[in-house]
């Protein structure tokens, strides 16, 4: 460990309760996705305390400060995640909405806003710059509320990362940090990218023990559609990891009335957009044909979704080489992952670290997902993401140069075209 990296880790350890006590009252304030107001207002006056300039309001709660050392070089955002999701039988629920902190965002903040407060004042010894940003609406949730903001004009997305992307204020960043919390130190080499899709059939209303025959069934087009999807899983090649999940969220709304409407909520989720593009596609045959079949008709509504996340094995090797500094720790890679996280969109445009803190215990977006060794949850993924600043930033730049330069999987105009792509509406009539 170097000096100045030595200089940020005691800072962090001089400061451990203030920290502590950040942890403690985001925990304790969880508000999820696009309505995490306080813990905006929270995270602002945490930096605002530091005499930075700081935006908020950016995606409708997004905050970001940044510091500048004077000197050329890249700009690296660290980054935490402002929302809870809603587990109303967390023990940190809050009571009136039931959102809790059941994937530990409110760790990611603290471990950012401990960056902050020990980065700020070493800044003029490195090169380049460091943006602090609290991005919104990571947990996908909420879809009602997010399409009425959609309606409104406030958002295109979902998700606060694309939504950042989408509003410009990412793209003066040249790569990410941010640490999940997790059972234990480890980066995923990538996690499956998603399509969220609504499907609604369209039948005809008749009395069910009366005149079935007068009725164009709903249900069963939406039942025989999830038939054909289940049928399709031999055409999938393994290496693409295609996972298609949902729910029948509509399946008729009396038992003695042929249903004229059922909806599935579908996620379609693959390892590259491409993959996710071609399962979409064999989605759309299956309810197009289940319509077909029963003289229905059938709206798909593609409500979007994230890309697949692609880890930077250069920005993984700077953190495997701070822990390794810090503790003697070992950052073991965890390989592929079905699950999703906007972090994919960020990858696609520029390299990301999405790596996670060991301290929690319990499954993630369950009653049970709690701390159990602030050290680990909080303070040593504090002291990684300065010390990785610092590696990156240090002597004239040179690493986060070297990162920069990295060849990228998309820009932002391709980018914006897949996400349009993935937030397209159509109908089709079988009458
Ligand atoms: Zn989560
Ligand atoms: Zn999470």
């Amino acid at each position: 460990m170097n000096a100045l990296q030595k200089t940020v880790v005691t800072a962090i350890d001089a400061k451990r309760d203030e920290i502590l006590a950040i942890a403690d009252h985001l925990l304790k304030n969880p508000e999820s996705g696009y309505r995490e107001f306080k813990t905006s207002d929270f995270v602002r006056s945490e930096l605002e305390k530091l005499g930075l300039e700081v935006k908020s309001g950016l995606a409708i709660t997004g905050v970001r400060a940044d510091i500048d050392s004077g000197k050329p070089g890249p700009k690296i955002a660290v980054m935490g995640e402002l929302d809870a999701l809603p587990v109303p039988s967390h023990i940190f629920a809050d009571p009136a909405t039931g959102a809790a902190h059941a994937c530990g965002h409110h760790a990611q903040l603290t471990m950012m806003l401990a960056a902050a407060k020990v980065l700020t004042p070493v800044i003029k010894e490195l090169s380049g710059s460091i943006a602090f940003i609290a991005v919104p609406a990571e947990e996908f949730q909420a879809l009602e509320y997010c399409r009425q903001l959609m309606d409104e004009g406030k958002i295109a997305y979902c998700g606060g990362k694309p939504e950042f992307i989408r509003q410009g204020f990412l793209d003066d960043i040249d790569m990410v940090l941010l640490i999940h919390a997790g059972h234990d130190t480890f980066t995923p080499e990538s996690f499956n990218g998603f399509c969220m899709k609504q499907i609604i059939f369209k039948g005809r209303a008749a009395h069910g023990g009366l005149n079935p025959w007068a009725g164009v069934n709903a249900a069963t087009m939406a039942r025989q559609a999830l038939n054909m999807i289940d049928g399709q899983r031999d055409i999938f090649n393994d290496k693409d990891s295609v996972r298609i999940h949902g729910i029948i969220s509509d399946g008729g709304s009396a038992v003695n009335v042929v249903p004229a409407r059922a909806e599935l909520e579908l996620q379609v989720r693959a390892k590259t957009p491409e993959a996710v593009k071609n399962a979409c596609a064999v989605v759309d045959r299956c309810v197009k044909a289940a319509a077909m079949a029963f003289g229905g008709g059938v709206e798909i509504h593609n409500l979007g979704g994230y890309m697949p996340y692609r880890s930077c094995s250069e920005l993984n090797a700077v953190h495997a080489g701070n822990l390794k500094e810090l503790c003697n720790g070992e950052l073991t890679n965890f390989g592929h992952r079905g699950s999703s996280t906007d972090m994919g969109d960020v990858s696609m445009l520029m390299p990301a670290l999405h790596a996670y803190s060991g301290g929690f215990s319990g499954s993630p977006h369950a009653k049970d997902f709690v701390v159990v060794d602030p050290e680990l949850a909080y303070i040593q993924g504090a002291k990684l993401l300065a010390m990785d600043a610092v590696t990156l930033l240090e002597n004239d730049a040179v690493k986060a140069r070297e990162i920069a330069a990295l060849p990228k999987v998309m820009d932002k105009k391709s980018y914006l075209e897949f996400k349009e792509l993935m937030s397209s509406s159509e109908y089709h009539d079988y009458m």
